[in-house]
């Protein structure tokens, strides 16, 4: 999978893109992560890439000229399955979503800044926007991150063990059941005895109660 990222402060990528499962995972080569400043793609001298806008009102834009710069420039070399928009009025992110692009082969990921971007780059190139909650933020970067995070995890050989991914919350409708790991008691707390017991079909039936349990006391609209 490749995944290009667009920003006009790119650098606010770097730390996540070279640390953890995404650095591991870009070693591996099961995904190519390139980032773009869209300053590059400015038309004038000054590397200006945003104006007033129109109407009037605080805050300025993101202009048309530099963005259909380096997304057409990108769409003339290969073909993108999905154009994304990261946006506070997109559609709210869920696992189900990230679920879905890990499939995909070529993703952008755009993300806007100050009052955001001009809205005849959503209109023909946009193909989707994804929003991380009903919150603002001062840029697309750290959304973009999110998602980028999201489906690299479920990549396969992203995380040493395969099936961890597959027991995390939200993949199967329920939230994660609760974990443990050693010391078996500590601070006179004891791990649940189901959890030491060696019955992995007991443990199983645990688990599944316990998410149950969890699901319908934090989030019962997850529940038929
Ligand atoms: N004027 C825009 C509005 O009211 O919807 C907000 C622009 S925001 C200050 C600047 C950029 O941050 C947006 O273009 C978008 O890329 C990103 N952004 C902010 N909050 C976001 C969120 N909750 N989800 C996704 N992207 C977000």
């Amino acid at each position: 999978m490749r995944v290009d990222l667009l920003s006009a402060v790119p650098q606010q990528f770097e730390s996540v893109i070279s640390t953890s499962i995404i650095q591991r995972a870009r070693t591996k080569g099961i995904i190519e992560i390139v980032v773009h400043n869209l300053h590059d793609y400015a038309t004038d001298r000054f590397k200006h890439i945003d104006d007033a806008p129109y109407g009037g009102g605080a805050g300025m834009v993101l202009q048309c000229e530099p963005l259909f710069a380096c997304i057409e420039g990108l769409m003339d070399q290969r073909t993108y399955d999905e154009i994304i928009y990261l946006a506070p009025d997109g559609v709210p992110f869920q696992q189900s979503h990230a679920n879905e692009l890990s499939l995909k082969t070529n993703i952008m990921l755009l993300a806007g800044h100050y009052k955001g971007i001009d809205q005849r780059v959503r209109d023909t190139l946009i193909t989707r926007e994804i929003s991380i909650g009903d919150y603002v933020l001062s840029g697309g970067e750290l959304p973009a991150l999110v998602v980028l995070d999201a489906l690299v995890r479920l990549l396969p050989g992203a995380i040493s063990d395969a099936e961890s991914a597959l027991d995390d919350s939200f993949m199967d409708g329920l939230l994660s059941a609760p974990q443990y790991t050693r010391p078996a008691v500590f601070r006179d707390m004891p791990v649940p005895d189901v959890l030491l017991s060696g019955n992995h079909a007991k443990v199983r039936e645990w688990r599944l109660d316990q998410a149950l349990r969890k699901t319908q006391e934090r989030r019962p609209d997850l529940l038929p």
